[in-house]
């Protein structure tokens, strides 16, 4: 996915208004590179939609380019897409003992993810106490009694002959006993849908007080696991999903359709096996994740931080970079702005597929050298400042003395400042800007 929708973005260049053509075409990209990702097809539908309603015609943010502008667009509906806030477990008010009951399928990642969340609630400096009601493998209630100790919480079990009712109304008196203000349900699954299954946890929820039911869905099945958490809502009733082994998923599909689908939120994702490995969910990370654009996004929230950039001045740098002009009151110039946005190095590795095209950039800009850069030009006058080709030998190394710093120093900064005027030439073109409105203008 990610590699499709930076090709997308790659291809968009246009004007300073996103216009109706820019934006289906680029849609049109973004909706199979969706598809592809396993998202559920009426949320790709619906997604789209949303997204070209609110692009077309949209000005291109100043210091944005037109690409820019759409991933600044389309970040914002996955975010919405996904629910904008992020939820967390809540505990129940007014009752002593919050019960949350976890259900999914067999293998979706109940039993871990419980002891995973019971270890959040114990730093929050709860007293949970996790309930083995999956009856039907012995080896899932010692799995729950392992990772209970690993976590150092209490695991309540009744071994495999009793039923899960029964067990779970039994575990409600302990918890009371015992002083536990949180007991979580680990479930049975099956390996499908089943009547079964659906009729058990039904049950619990007719003799038990339930506040949450949580449904653990694994990630790697794709639009399946929406489909899962849409029969589990339908008969079941769920407050909320975890998206397990979002560590194996690559494609995000499941995560940008959950709450779609159902109305849902997801409140955790599983990253990994250990029982540290259990993270809040971020829809804007997500959101991210999913577009994969490097930090693109953080690129542009700067960017919008930076607004207040004189205009004026950069208007004027660019009309002279276009002309060939850029010289060294222009570097420092440049060099100023960048410092506000930290550094060039730090946006050229945010874009994307630019990282490794730093090359010599690199050097010459790496923050560190930043100042010293700065004082070799201020040791110049201004006519050399203006006109590089004057910097003679002796020119050269009464700078360097000026500036504190090796002849070697200078020459190197001079021959790469004449191979960046040659990048910067193309860069506006390269990042997408404006009619020659870069990074630098
Ligand atoms: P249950 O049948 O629903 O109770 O599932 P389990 O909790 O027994 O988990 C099934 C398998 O998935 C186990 O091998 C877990 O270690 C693994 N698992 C659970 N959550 C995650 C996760 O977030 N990432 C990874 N990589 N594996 C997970
Ligand atoms: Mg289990």
């Amino acid at each position: 996915l990610t590699d499709k929708l930076q090709n997308v973005f790659k291809n968009l260049r246009s004007k300073g208004r996103l216009t109706e053509e820019d934006v289906k075409a680029a849609l049109k990209e973004v909706k199979m590179a969706l598809l592809e990702a396993d998202v559920n097809f009426k949320v790709v539908k619906q997604f789209v939609k949303a997204v070209e309603e609110r692009a077309v015609g949209v000005d291109v943010m100043n210091g944005l380019n037109p690409g820019q502008m759409v991933i600044k667009i389309v970040n914002e509906e996955m975010v919405t897409l996904m629910g904008s806030e992020t939820t967390e477990i809540q505990m129940q008010p007014g009752k002593s003992i919050t019960v949350i009951m976890m259900c999914g399928l067999q293998g979706a990642g109940k039993t871990t993810t419980t002891a995973k969340i019971a270890g959040k609630l114990k730093l929050k400096g709860k007293k949970p106490l996790l309930v083995a009601c999956d009856i039907y493998r012995p080896a899932a209630i010692k799995q729950l009694q392992i990772n209970g100790e690993k976590q150092e919480v209490d695991v309540f079990s009744m071994g495999e002959h009793h039923n899960p009712v029964d067990i779970a109304k039994a575990s409600m008196e302990h918890a009371g006993k015992n002083g536990h203000n949180v007991v979580i349900l680990d479930t049975a699954g099956r390996l499908h849908i089943d009547e079964d299954m659906m009729m058990e946890l039904q049950n619990i929820k007719a003799n038990v007080e339930v506040h949450q039911t949580l449904l653990v869905v694994d990630a790697m099945t794709g639009q399946d696991a929406v489909n899962v958490a849409k029969e589990f809502d339908e008969k079941v009733g769920i407050d909320g999903v975890v998206l397990s082994k979002m560590d194996g998923d690559t494609r995000g599909g499941a995560a940008l359709s959950v709450k779609a689908v159902t109305g849902k939120p997801i409140l955790y994702v599983g990253m990994g096996e250990k029982l540290s490995d259990l993270e809040q969910f971020y829809p804007d990370r997500m959101a991210s994740r999913i577009l994969g654009m490097g930090d693109v996004l953080t690129l542009i929230d700067k960017v919008q931080a930076n607004l207040d950039i004189d205009e004026g001045k950069e208007k004027e740098m660019a009309a002279r970079m276009k002309k060939g002009k850029f010289d060294f009151n222009d570097y420092l110039e440049s060099m100023k702005q960048m410092k506000k946005m930290g550094g060039l190095s730090s946006i050229m590795g945010m874009m994307p597929g630019m990282g490794k095209q730093l090359g010599d950039m690199e050097s010459m800009v790496d923050e560190k050298q930043l100042s010293r850069m700065e004082a070799i030009v201020l040791s110049m006058t201004l006519a050399e400042r203006e006109n590089p080709k004057l910097l003679n030998l002796s020119r050269k190394s009464r700078i360097a003395r000026g500036a504190g710093v090796d002849i070697a120093v200078v020459n190197r900064f001079v021959k790469q400042f004449e191979q960046s005027q040659k990048m910067m030439k193309q860069l506006p073109g390269m990042m997408g800007g404006k009619k020659g409105r870069g990074m630098f203008g």
